[in-house]
């Protein structure tokens, strides 16, 4: 039988922690793969798994990319997640998010837990109750509330940047632009396009979305299939993940693939592979959605907008050091991504070599 330790995902994690308290029904995992560069941050996902298997392969993933996502944009954290048993809509009480944010406060601040699938900025002022541990808390607690907008923001400038790249244009000004998914991130998306005298094209499930992007933004509305054949110059995803798979890609036109949606790619190396083959620029998606990252990150340090903004602005050049990384090394822009953080990460593990004593990463919001 296999052992966890052989488990295939858990090869480089540094540790999984199993959370069980029977009187408030908490059953949870954390999973923290790297802190190499810092505290593991990653939020925590409420989800009615089928099996446990299927949650601790979740975790695990999920905290692996958390690590990719820090290191990619140069924020001081490692990579965690945390996972709860349960129905998001039934299985939520005050004691529930108390009894995880204990165990959380349990590890010391090697990991700090957020809002994620699942869980709000609700719960995790019940998680706060117990641990200082917790970002993405409301504004009025002092937290960074809302990450959408940092990261419609970093979307866009990731767009200039890619844009820059393939078309060797610094404006976006009369491009054509569809965009899949108009909430939170996508709506503020296409408010920075429509400055840009982009032409927009907008696609979504919800009218009342649609009816307001099209009023503030001047967009097309087109239909939930159709955005796959129109004929654009960049298709933005910001709604659903897996969008880029074998169905789609061969209807695709755009030269740029950048939104903010999280795994894009339906088979992360065979389609990164045949956007590459098809001369189209794929903006690594968790490079250039790291601005909800950057967002709650900030909270560490006290929270402060417009340093998030400026920090999401690095956006550019992280992009443009995958790009040359693709370029230099002939490999798809997901494994030059992947390469550029894991590259951080040793670089940085090397600075350990000079003692320090550490600090609490909370420190700064306490005083
Ligand atoms: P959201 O729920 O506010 O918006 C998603 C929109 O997509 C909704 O309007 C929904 O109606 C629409 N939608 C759902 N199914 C659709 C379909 N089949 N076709 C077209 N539209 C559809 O979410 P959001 O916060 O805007 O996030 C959008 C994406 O960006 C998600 O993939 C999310 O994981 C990712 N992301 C968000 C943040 C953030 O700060 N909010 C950060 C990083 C990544």
């Amino acid at each position: 039988m296999q052992t966890v330790f052989e488990e295939m995902n858990f090869k480089d994690h540094e540790q999984v922690v199993f959370c069980n308290d029977p009187d408030t029904g908490l059953k949870s995992i954390i999973a923290i793969h790297n802190t190499t560069i810092g505290p593991a941050l990653g939020g925590c996902r409420m989800w009615n798994y089928k099996s446990e298997d299927d949650a601790l392969k979740d975790v695990l993933r999920l905290s692996r990319g958390m690590s990719y996502k820090a290191a990619i944009a140069q924020l001081n954290l490692g990579g965690g997640k945390a996972v709860i048993f349960g129905d998001s809509k039934k299985d939520k009480s005050e004691v529930l998010f108390r009894s995880f944010g204990r165990f959380v406060q349990g590890l010391g601040g090697r990991y700090i837990t957020a809002e994620d699938v699942g869980t709000t900025v609700h719960d995790m002022e019940w998680v706060r109750m117990e641990t200082q541990y917790v970002t993405g808390i409301s504004r009025a607690l002092g937290g960074s509330g809302d990450p959408s907008p940092v990261t419609a923001f970093g979307t866009y400038i990731g767009m200039k940047a890619t844009v820059k790249k393939q078309m060797g244009k610094d404006s976006l000004s009369g491009l054509k632009v569809s965009v899949q998914g108009v909430g939170n991130v996508g709506y503020h998306l296409c408010k920075y396009l429509a400055e840009e005298e982009v032409e927009i094209y907008a696609t979504d499930i919800d009218q009342q979305s649609l009816k307001k992007v099209a009023d503030d933004c001047n967009a097309s509305i087109i239909d939930l299939d159709e955005i796959y054949d129109l004929d654009v110059d960049i298709y933005a995803p910001c709604a659903l993940g897996a969008t880029i798979n074998d169905d789609t890609l061969p209807k695709l036109k755009v030269s740029i693939v950048a939104g903010a949606a999280n795994n894009q790619l339906a088979e992360e190396a065979k389609h990164g592979q045949a956007l590459k083959d098809m001369g189209i620029l794929y903006a690594p998606d968790y490079a250039i959605n790291a601005g909800g990252l950057i967002n709650v990150a900030n909270e560490i340090d006290g929270y402060n907008r417009e340093r998030a903004f400026n920090q999401a602005e690095g956006i550019y050049d992280t992009l443009m050091t995958i790009y040359n990384t693709s370029d230099k090394e002939n490999i798809p822009t997901n494994k030059a991504a992947e390469k550029v953080a894991i590259q951080r990460m040793e670089e940085i593990s090397k600075l350990r070599n000079v003692f320090l004593p550490k600090q609490n990463p909370m420190n700064k919001r306490d005083n």
